[in-house]
């Protein structure tokens, strides 16, 4: 990544980007358009409703969460016309919700989803509500996976997500710096249409480019030397080894914590993320001094809730190159310091 900067509209980009692209959309497991943006996960989120969308236009919102609740925010900015459908923070968004509210409301446009709910460490079931939306409505499907994708399995074609996207600073072991988006035929039939505000995340100017192998705007090169570099690594790899690691580190985690006496938020085992685990904060213990040693004496940083789970929970990210000796010295840093503030 600190190799020196190359023309962007020269040979060697055109290849850089190539290669990424066609890399990326294995990853994707999609044959639908890709592009790499330069912003960071939100940039693409914001690129998947202006590029569909019209003021106005009808749009359900599922969300269990607040990543959930900020992709609907998004959908506010540009005017939409939101119905939000909530579930308990903590358990999976109901696939038989959304078919009620796509009964409920037949000029619904689209629907919202986040695959993976990283405030909860709930992984939603795609694959249902994909087969809801799309199977069974027709609807546009515009999913946030920017804390899934990569590391758990999502096959865009096998379950016909319309929009899916992505960050480079979770999933794919490199730093902030780019999004990822894949953009299918549907989509590209809305965008026709779509009259929402764009210009940087306009889609078909990227498209115009991408032909050419390049971006509208000066590309962050530093981090598409990462990828490149980490998509190498996935496709070594495998995709099969790389969800098989996730699994078997995500449990690691989960068994090692609820062996401490620990409780876990998600409670539907099926559903429980296997990048991040999110645990219950015991009640009487105070969550900002527990985590405070754990960072300075442990050097262990975990985070804490958000939203209305501030204070209730505390998170461990377990993304990418972390390993299951990373994870157990976490549980030892844990064993040491909740009996410390009272567990
Ligand atoms: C991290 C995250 C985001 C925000 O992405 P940025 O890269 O910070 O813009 C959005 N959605 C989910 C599910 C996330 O985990």
């Amino acid at each position: 990544m600190s190799d020196h900067m190359i023309n962007h509209r020269g040979p060697e980009f055109f290849e850089l980007i190539t290669e990424c692209t066609e890399k990326l959309k294995q990853v994707f497991m999609t044959e639908n358009d890709l592009f790499i943006l330069t912003s960071s996960g939100t940039g693409a989120l914001e690129a998947s409703i202006v590029n569909t969308l019209s003021p106005g236009d009808k749009v359900l919102a599922a969300s269990a969460g607040s990543f959930g609740d900020r992709y609907a925010d998004l959908l506010d900015a540009y005017g939409a016309e939101v119905t939000r459908i909530t579930f308990e923070w903590g358990e999976p968004i109901d696939p038989d919700g959304i078919r009620q509210g796509l009964k409920d409301d037949p000029e619904i446009k689209a629907v919202i989803v986040t695959h993976n709910e990283t405030s909860t460490g709930v992984t939603h079931d795609l694959q249902s509500i994909a087969s809801v939306v799309k199977g069974e409505f027709g609807k546009l499907l515009l999913v946030d996976a920017v804390s899934s994708l990569g590391c758990v399995p999502l096959p865009v074609d096998g379950w016909d997500c319309d929009v899916v996207s992505t960050g480079s600073q979770k999933g794919f072991m490199i730093p902030p710096g780019l999004a990822f988006i894949s953009f299918g035929r549907d989509a590209w039939e809305a965008q026709k249409e779509a009259a929402m505000p764009r210009f940087y995340f306009d889609l078909e100017e990227a498209k115009k480019y991408l032909d050419r192998g390049q971006t509208p705007w000066t590309p962050n090169l530093s981090a598409m030397y990462g990828l490149r570099a980490a998509l190498e690594n996935i496709m070594d790899e495998g995709m099969e080894g790389v969800f098989g690691r996730h699994a078997s580190i995500g449990q690691f985690t989960r068994d090692g914590v609820r062996a401490m006496g620990l409780e876990l938020l998600c409670a539907d085992e099926a559903r429980a993320s296997n990048t991040v685990t999110a645990v219950k904060m015991p009640i009487h213990i105070d969550g900002e001094q527990m985590m405070e040693i754990m960072r300075t004496e442990e050097n262990v940083v975990l985070a804490g809730g958000q939203g209305k789970l501030t204070g209730h929970i505390f998170r461990i990210g377990i993304w990418a190159t972390l390993n299951e000796e990373h994870i157990q010295e976490v549980l030892d840093a844990l064993g040491r310091v909740l009996p410390r503030v009272g567990f």
